[in-house]
């Protein structure tokens, strides 16, 4: 949940824009292989539907607030793109703040790295590498397949289908399962050939693409990221078989011409300062409490929930995938009671037991709810909270059958609600990337000695790409160390 963010309730839920494309078949020309090719999607519909799964992405995730980054890393894409199969999509290249390394690619060409795999690469060449094998999905049609089979698959989510209007940002924090299901492996052929073109395209802009293999390294030594973040890792959707890998150093192998370009310094001075790993000032989880250090609240989650910190609403899925949590600003309310009457003023929501209550301190309304859903009946909660001029929506709900069950935890969620004083909270700092030169020729255990970082020595070489503390770092090398 970020304070600069203006929360929209009218999000169109993405389950809603795909179905007009399903619906559509036909053939066209694969761009890349020139044959003709069973598709669900036109070039046009692509495009408006890679529009609108972007502005989802951008919306849900959160772009990174560094302007000066974003222009460069859409100047390397549109560079590596414009020497593509094809040039005139509306190629779009954002970074988006997540810490998980990942990058991936939506039709109509609007791609995205994380923020995490921005503080993990060191050169231009690399980003390179990276951009090109995303910009291959989109002119290879890989996403178009990919997004045509996600949406279909989507309309099984049991869950993801409780829709009804006043749960728009519920089902907008849901759309975001939907929305994973492009970032699954697109299938080894589609990879190989995504490597293949990213390749070819790195090549022709003169980008070093031995690098790809840095890429690969590197993400293979840090693991599989664990799962706090929203999205899944790039090793995830792009497992780093042997083969692949083997298969990008005989490419690179061939390679005679010279010089490349290496890019680090460039690269490097654009990632000074960055974020890494999670941005506490957003919110964050600690044993089940939620904690906000800008908006000075915390409210409990129950135990075993699955949660999620999105820009716009924290949300929160029961195990069973029966119940569903969420917190959100309510937008444009004066107050408690205003934004009360205004939710429970909807169509077809039958509005049961109202009261107006005191929580931990703040004026708030309590109100119990049922509305009628695809999937039968629901019964829900929902508090409205006032805290430092701001009234907070806590909603939650289930299927009616299941109210009884949940509402103990629903009314100690809502009841948890309350001011967060602690300074250590308050004045939490996210850590970032500090880059730093050598001065003279040193190991990376005496650099860290030189230049400390938060990080543990293993994770600091790592992200360097050197092997451990007694690598030897020559005089004038550029490095990074992780500060607070
Ligand atoms: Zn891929």
């Amino acid at each position: 949940m970020s304070i600069s963010t203006t929360l929209c309730g009218q999000a169109r839920a993405w389950a809603a824009a795909g179905l007009v494309c399903v619906m559509a078949a036909g053939c066209a020309t694969n761009p890349v292989t020139g044959r003709r090719q069973f598709t669900l999607v036109s070039e046009a519909q692509e495009i408006q539907m890679g529009q609108q799964a972007a502005q989802e992405v951008s919306q849900q995730l959160g772009l990174v607030d560094n302007e000066a980054l974003q222009q460069y890393v859409q100047r390397v894409g549109a560079q590596l793109a414009a020497e593509s199969e094809r040039p005139h999509l509306p190629w779009t290249f954002r970074v988006v703040d997540d810490p998980t390394p990942n990058a991936f690619a939506l039709p109509g060409g609007f791609i995205f790295m994380t923020r995490g795999m921005m503080d993990l690469m060191d050169s231009e060449a690399e980003l390179a590498a990276v951009l090109g094998h995303e910009i291959g999905h989109v002119t290879a049609r890989h996403s178009v397949t990919q997004i045509s089979r996600g949406q279909l698959a989507q309309l099984g989510l049991g869950v993801g289908s409780i829709l009804f209007p006043s749960a728009a940002q519920a089902v907008g924090g849901l759309a975001q399962q939907g929305m994973q299901l492009l970032f699954l492996s697109y299938g080894r052929d589609a990879e190989r050939q995504a490597d293949e073109l990213g390749f070819r395209y790195a090549l022709r802009e003169g980008f070093e693409v031995r690098e790809m293999d840095d890429v690969f390294a590197t993400l293979l030594r840090i693991g599989e990221v664990s799962g706090r973040s929203e999205i899944p890792s790039w090793l995830a959707s792009h497992p780093a078989e042997p083969e692949r890998i083997a298969a990008a150093q005989a490419r690179a192998d061939t390679v005679t011409r010279r010089p490349l370009e290496l890019g680090r310094e460039t690269y490097l001075a654009r990632i000074d300062g960055l974020v890494y790993g999670d941005d506490p000032r957003q919110g964050f989880f600690r044993d089940g409490v939620f904690l906000h250090p800008e908006l000075r609240f915390r409210m409990n989650f129950p135990q075993g929930w699955q949660t999620q910190n999105l820009p716009q609403a924290v949300n929160a899925l029961a195990p069973q995938k029966d119940a569903i949590l969420q917190l959100t600003l309510a937008q444009g309310a004066s107050g408690a009671e205003d934004a009360a009457r205004r939710f429970l003023s909807q169509q077809g929501l039958r509005v049961g037991q109202t009261s107006r209550q005191n929580v931990n301190g703040s004026p708030a309304v309590v109100a119990y709810f049922q509305a009628q859903s695809q999937q039968g009946v629901i019964s829900g909660m929902v508090g409205f909270i006032e805290h430092g001029g701001n009234t907070y929506q806590v909603m939650a709900y289930t299927p009616a059958q299941m109210f009884s069950r949940y509402e103990p935890a629903f009314r100690q969620v809502i009841g948890s609600f309350g001011p967060m004083n602690d300074p250590a909270v308050i004045n939490i700092r996210p850590n970032r990337v500090d880059v730093v030169r050598t001065t003279r020729q040193m190991t990376l255990a005496e650099f860290n000695r030189q230049y400390p970082s938060v990080i543990l020595l293993r994770d600091l070489a790592i992200l360097n790409q050197v092997e451990d503390g007694a690598s030897i770092l020559p005089a004038g090398s550029w490095k990074r160390v992780v500060t607070e």
